[in-house]
């Protein structure tokens, strides 16, 4: 997932700290290699391995299939099992092996406010797959530390929920959707790749981090859709009903825009990473300026 929205910025930072990347890819080019000769030569010797993976479960323009939601679980969970074997099998194992899932393995609340100790991943559609994709990166006995960032939305430039957003709100046709009132759990790309990169340096971190902002829980999702209009010098007045949400996503899919949790970065400022974007203001002020 390296030629991804994250797995860019991700690529830019970690090559900015003078380390080396090669990304596993469907395409070919430098510094490439493709998934099949990855499960045919094994893992090339590394210090770490990250799998951001995974065919964009919010394409509007897929239809939410049984065809789609297969490439949507198998791009995630075989990615994760190919890598998780190439590491096992590996001579040399590398000592880090970092996956990014995300937070709808936490169930929807208005309310309830979930850390990374607080159980999930049984509910329904995402919360299954962030399970069965977590469980594809166990490997028992390996020396390599294993680490999973759950991701809340991710804002940046130049692709994610924001690129999307980004007409109808400077067009003054933007606003909430739904009724407004859900969480909106959210992190800034930068902070998503810092957390990354965060855990494949400290050599003691292991187990789950949550990948949002610290001031998440108190986001709402029209708390937004007003921050970013007025980041855009625009009025967000027109909510977007739940009824079309449903039309264009699906009702399964359409879940992850209606509803929402409040999820704390507990572990992950615990560890000690310091949030370069820890308020939505500052942070939208970064992405649309
Ligand atoms: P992108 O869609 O930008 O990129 C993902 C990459 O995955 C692509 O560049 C592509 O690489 C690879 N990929 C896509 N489809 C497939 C497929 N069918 N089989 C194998 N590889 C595939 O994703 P993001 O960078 O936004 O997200 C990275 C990861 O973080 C994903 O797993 C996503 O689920 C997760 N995440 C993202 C969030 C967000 O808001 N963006 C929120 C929470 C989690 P190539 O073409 O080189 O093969």
């Amino acid at each position: 997932g390296g030629t991804g929205f994250v797995g860019r910025a991700l690529t830019q930072l970690l090559r900015s700290r003078g380390h080396e990347v090669t990304h596993v890819s469907r395409q070919g080019g430098k510094d490439r290699i493709s998934w099949e000769e990855l499960s045919h030569s094994g893992l090339p010797l590394c210090d770490a391995v990250v799998n951001l993976a995974g065919e964009n479960v919010l394409n509007p323009f897929r239809r939410w299939s049984d065809a789609f939601c297969r490439e949507v679980i198998s791009s995630r969970v075989e990615t994760t099992k190919t890598l998780a074997k190439a590491i096992a099998d590996a001579e040399q194992p590398p000592r880090a092996w970092v996956l990014v899932t995300g937070v709808g393995y936490y169930r929807p609340s208005p309310t309830a406010e979930y850390t990374e100790d607080s159980p999930g991943g049984d509910f329904d559609f995402f919360s299954r797959l962030v399970s069965s994709w977590e469980a594809a990166a166990l490997i028992p006995g390996s020396p390599a530390r294993g680490v999973v960032v759950r991701s809340g939305v991710v804002l940046g430039r130049g692709g994610g929920a924001i690129s999307q957003m980004l007409w109808p709100f400077r067009l003054g046709l933007g606003g909430p959707l739904g009724s407004g009132l859900q969480p909106f759990p959210w992190i800034h790309i930068q902070d998503l790749a810092g957390i990354v990169c965060h855990a494949l340096e400290s050599e003691c971190l292991q187990g789950v981090l949550n990948g949002v902002s610290p001031s998440s829980p108190a986001t709402s999702n029209g708390t937004f859709a007003q921050e970013l209009a007025a980041a855009l010098g625009r009025p967000a007045l027109l909510p977007v009903p739940a009824w079309a949400v449903r039309a264009i996503f699906g009702a399964e899919r359409a879940v992850m825009l209606l509803e929402g949790q409040r999820v704390v970065p507990k572990h992950t400022l615990e560890s000690g990473y310091h949030f370069i974007f820890p308020d939505l203001t500052g942070a939208l002020k970064d992405i649309v300026a």
